[in-house]
């Protein structure tokens, strides 16, 4: 929209807080949309304030600053996920969570929803109450209630459940030529990945062996053969079953773009194939122990971060 006039202004005001109007009965993805009629400039923020009116801030927010609404951020050129969610005092992976953006990817002048405190956003259904709701997320309900400042819930409005994870529906995939034995599922659909800064951390499980200079890589093991993630959104380029394969046995390699890969050794299974696009968080296979393993390590997953042709240290990625 065209500015320059006084009036122009004020009619974007007005539009704004018409949209915002809109937005507190929907879900807050449309309030990022909604906001497109703004007149800002990179790293600006606004604060939805009691009233409901959008206030523009220059200022750094406080984290420890209890909020109530959820702010709308623009990115700001060559702000990353984590700064973002410093300057709010949230985790990464809430943001990402509320916001279908790719971390690699982000730009300046995009706009993020910010949630008002680390959890998931939930949109009131039906037949829901808040105890139903505290049952699926494994959360408190008066957590619910009081950190949402509500006494009670309405369908079709939006909440946050604080402290929750995102339930993950994995649904096991059929490949030709693999075992179609039963999996099972993530425990009770209710285990997702960690979000990092651009990549997520790809198991559950804690590092038996670090990065150094004999192994450009980490292993993280799980004897309960957990499952993989692909962690960041890219194309299968490699995936390798049933041979030794140098020591890697069964893995996969995940090109993100931006010249960075990633790859998963040592597999029981993989759910990909070559050419297959995958999201961030999504199961690539389950940890086993097929190629080199060793006493020590066992069942693990051997993973490796590529940047340009170079083996870096995984946790410079998140
Ligand atoms: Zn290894």
């Amino acid at each position: 929209m065209p500015i320059g006039t006084k009036k122009a202004m004020f009619r974007n005001t007005l539009i704004i807080g018409a949209l915002l109007l809109c937005m507190t009965g929907f879900s807050g993805a449309s309030g990022i949309e909604a906001m497109s009629a703004d007149t800002s400039q990179y790293g600006d923020t606004f604060i939805a304030d009691q009233d409901g009116y959008f206030t523009k801030t220059t200022s750094t927010i406080a984290p420890s600053v209890s909020r109530k609404g959820e702010i709308i951020h623009i990115i700001g050129a060559g702000e990353t996920i984590s700064e973002i969610a410093a300057l709010y005092g949230l985790k990464s992976q809430t943001i990402l969570w509320e916001n279908d953006v790719n971390p690699l990817r982000i730009r300046g002048g995009e706009k993020l929803l910010i949630p008002p405190f680390d959890g998931v956003g939930y949109t009131v259904k039906k037949g829901d109450t808040v105890a139903k709701i505290a049952t699926t997320y494994k959360v408190p309900a008066t957590d619910i209630l009081s950190k949402n400042n509500v006494t009670t819930i309405k369908i079709g409005e939006k909440i946050y459940v604080p402290n929750a994870k995102p339930i993950v529906n994995a649904s096991p995939r059929n490949i030709a030529g693999r075992s179609t034995s039963v999996r099972t599922p993530l425990a009770n659909n209710n285990v997702g990945p960690a979000v990092g800064k651009i990549l997520i951390y790809p198991t559950m499980g804690s590092i038996t062996q670090g990065y150094k200079s004999s192994h450009h890589a980490i292993d993280i093991a799980n004897s309960n053969k957990p499952p993989i993630w692909a962690a960041a959104d890219g194309t299968v380029i490699k995936a390798s079953s049933g041979t030794w394969a140098g020591g890697y046995g069964n893995h996969v390699i995940i090109d993100h773009g931006n010249g960075v890969k990633t790859l998963y050794g040592h597999l029981e299974y993989l759910d990909v194939n070559v050419g297959d696009h995958v999201k961030q968080g999504q199961v690539i296979g389950k940890m086993g122990r097929t190629g080199r393993v060793r006493g020590v390590t066992g069942i693990h997953l051997h993973f490796e971060v590529i940047e340009n042709g170079v083996k870096k240290l995984p946790s410079l990625f998140w």
